[in-house]
């Protein structure tokens, strides 16, 4: 089986690659590497295609015998997404629609895609299970949902299976220390501490110290970006074996703390973080905290790496081998 993995060369799309290959399947990555790094995937064939070159990607379908697709090539910073929100409805949405348009054509009916907890906005109930109610508060979740509108109707119509995972939190690196988080800009809470330990920048800035919440700070549900992966092998194999369509949500179903991620780094780096309280990041939620028993339920899902010490350490490997990150930018 052939699984075409768009944005394969990404933080999730390379751990998804790796853990695909572990298990056998063949891959072939199709990323336009402006957020990707080739070395992210060693030696798996890569065409460097974008989303939004529909031309091209019919050539890859034709070229190539695809059975299935996993879809991570998104632009995802939330802060981004209310300035530029063309931009991200010209990437996430329109680029979605061609990639599913050529999919069709090529009579390729199956799909993987990477969805967020963004989908939900502010949570009125906690945990969040997938029957939350979906209001996204910025245009990244909106593009999000309205990709997932896309899945369903399409299902309907032209009979395509696909399991969309509403990330909570992804964190962390493979075991392996070859492979993990390098964004230009970074903005993730993990790396951005785990930088600080390394004298890469000077201090971590707390956003809001006055949450409801018992220590004051955010609470986010962080989840291994391995379990993450291999959570879409078990998608994979669902669509492949029985067919149909499902949503699910991932995630560890426990939150911590901006100063309990803080504080679980100094610990696993040995160094005192030098932290600056600072204001609210606009639209942040206090708590996001996902259920994740509907994929543990029907796909059998278990995190491996769910404690948040086994998630730092891993990222501290991958940072502490790669201060400045991936080579090629
Ligand atoms: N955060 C922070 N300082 C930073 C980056 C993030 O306090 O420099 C907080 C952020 O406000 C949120 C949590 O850390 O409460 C996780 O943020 P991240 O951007 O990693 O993920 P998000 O929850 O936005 O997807």
């Amino acid at each position: 089986m052939q699984i075409l993995v768009c944005g394969g060369a990404g933080y999730i799309g390379s751990h998804a690659v790796r853990e695909l290959y572990r298990a056998g399947y063949e891959v072939l990555v199709l990323d336009n590497l402006v957020k990707g790094h080739r070395e992210a995937i060693g030696d798996i064939p890569l065409v460097e295609v974008d989303i939004n070159d529909k031309p091209s990607l019919e050539q890859v379908f034709q070229k190539q015998k695809i059975d299935a697709v996993m879809h991570f090539a998104a632009y995802s910073l939330v802060g981004e997404s209310v300035v530029e929100p063309a931009k991200y409805y010209h990437n996430n949405v329109l680029g979605t629609l061609n990639l599913m348009e050529v999919m069709l054509s090529y009579g390729v009916k199956r799909i993987i895609f990477s969805s967020t907890a963004a989908v939900y906005g502010e949570p009125v109930e906690l945990p969040i299970t997938e029957e939350h109610p979906t209001r996204p508060t910025n245009p990244y979740g909106a593009t999000k949902l309205a990709v997932e509108g896309m899945l369903h109707w399409f299902g309907q119509a032209y009979g395509l299976n696909y399991v969309s995972l509403r990330y909570f939190n992804a964190a962390g690196a493979d075991v392996a220390g070859d492979i993990g988080e390098d964004h230009q800009p970074e903005t993730h809470l993990i790396p951005l501490v785990l930088q600080t330990a390394l004298g890469v920048r000077p201090e971590i800035k707390i956003f809001g110290t006055d949450y409801p919440t018992p220590d004051g700070t955010c609470i986010r549900d962080y989840i291994h970006v391995t379990d993450l992966a291999n959570a879409h092998l078990l998608a994979l194999e669902k669509i492949i074996n029985e067919g149909g369509s499902a949503i699910y949500n991932l995630g560890n179903g426990s939150g911590f703390s901006v100063r309990e991620v803080i504080q679980v780094a100094q610990e696993v780096t040995g160094k005192l973080i030098k932290v600056m309280e600072a204001e609210r990041r606009p639209g942040d939620p206090a708590v996001l905290v996902a259920s994740s028993e509907k994929i543990k339920k029907e796909l059998g899902w278990q995190p491996r790496y769910a404690d948040l010490k086994t998630v730092i350490s891993t990222a501290w490997h991958w940072h502490s081998k790669h201060p400045d990150g991936y080579i090629s930018k």
